[in-house]
């Protein structure tokens, strides 16, 4: 079984709404206006990157606004509701383009040299190499944003800033600190989250990490844990997700959600 790092946390989130979003496929009740402004500035930055930093925060704008008005035009189309928080779409708008001005200015601080790769596409083996330990059935695929100079960088849409902690203990970048083992036979020298933060002034926050082998076992371990509960298919419902119940796109659809009185019995 193959499971992407963004599965893994979908499920460590809430297996219940995993269930919709990926055994059910159901259909999503609304698209989140953050969410997707936080795929367009994925998006954009991509372009960024792969341009060999040649294109400019005018046309790093260009790109989240492209990819930004075919979100809103394929909502208008399938009649699906953009839900917004609490930034409506020009304080979006606004902010994507201070932080295109923010990023593509502080660069060259963050990455003094020029990427050697950009979204760089893995899959390796659920298996720790140096403690000889996991499944070889069971592969974890993803993509890691940007690799340059040794080192991993994660970018991230947030609407406050990271702490040091969110950085030491992600999952996602031990994921990624092994992924790169496993394609460069070495580890990282350091890992970055990069945050562009949607404050009242939006911000890059870049925080430094780092991962060392035995911290592979922590990505294995749940990888196989979690590809065996969806084999089992254990799906329960945790009200207590990071986001909360109000911001699923799925929870109408939860709150019918009857328990079958036999499962307690
Ligand atoms: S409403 Fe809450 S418990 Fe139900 S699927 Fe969504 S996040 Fe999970």
């Amino acid at each position: 079984m193959q499971i992407s790092v963004s599965k893994l946390r979908a499920y460590s989130s809430c297996p219940q709404k995993f269930f919709y979003r990926y055994i059910a496929t159901a259909e999503a009740e609304f698209t989140s206006a953050n969410l997707q402004f936080g795929n367009a500035m994925h998006h954009a930055l991509s372009e960024y990157h792969q341009s060999l930093n040649t294109m400019g925060s005018n046309g790093m704008f260009e790109e989240f606004l492209k990819y930004w008005k075919a979100i809103v035009a394929d909502c208008e189309q399938t009649q699906k509701c953009l839900r917004y928080g609490k930034d409506k779409e020009q304080d979006l708008i606004d902010k994507a383009i201070n932080l295109c001005v923010e990023y593509v200015g502080q660069f060259k601080d963050v990455i003094p040299n020029s990427p050697d790769d950009v979204e760089v596409l893995f899959e390796v083996p659920l298996y720790d190499p140096l403690g000889g330990f996991g499944s070889l059935e069971h592969t974890l695929i993803g993509k890691i944003d940007l690799v340059a100079n040794g080192c991993v960088y994660e970018f991230k849409t947030a609407s406050q800033t990271p702490s040091q902690g969110e950085a030491d203990a992600s999952i996602q970048l031990t994921a990624y600190a092994m992924a790169y083992h496993y394609l460069y036979d070495e580890v990282p020298e350091h890992l970055y989250l990069t945050a562009l933060v949607k404050t009242q002034t939006p911000k890059i926050v870049t925080l430094q990490t780092a991962r060392w082998y035995k911290e592979f076992q922590n990505v294995v371990d749940m990888g196989i844990q979690i590809a065996r509960a969806i084999e089992a298919e254990i799906f329960y419902r945790n009200r207590e997700t990071e986001w909360g119940c109000h911001n699923c796109e799925y929870e109408q659809t939860c709150l019918g959600f009857q328990p079958q009185k036999e499962r307690f019995k």
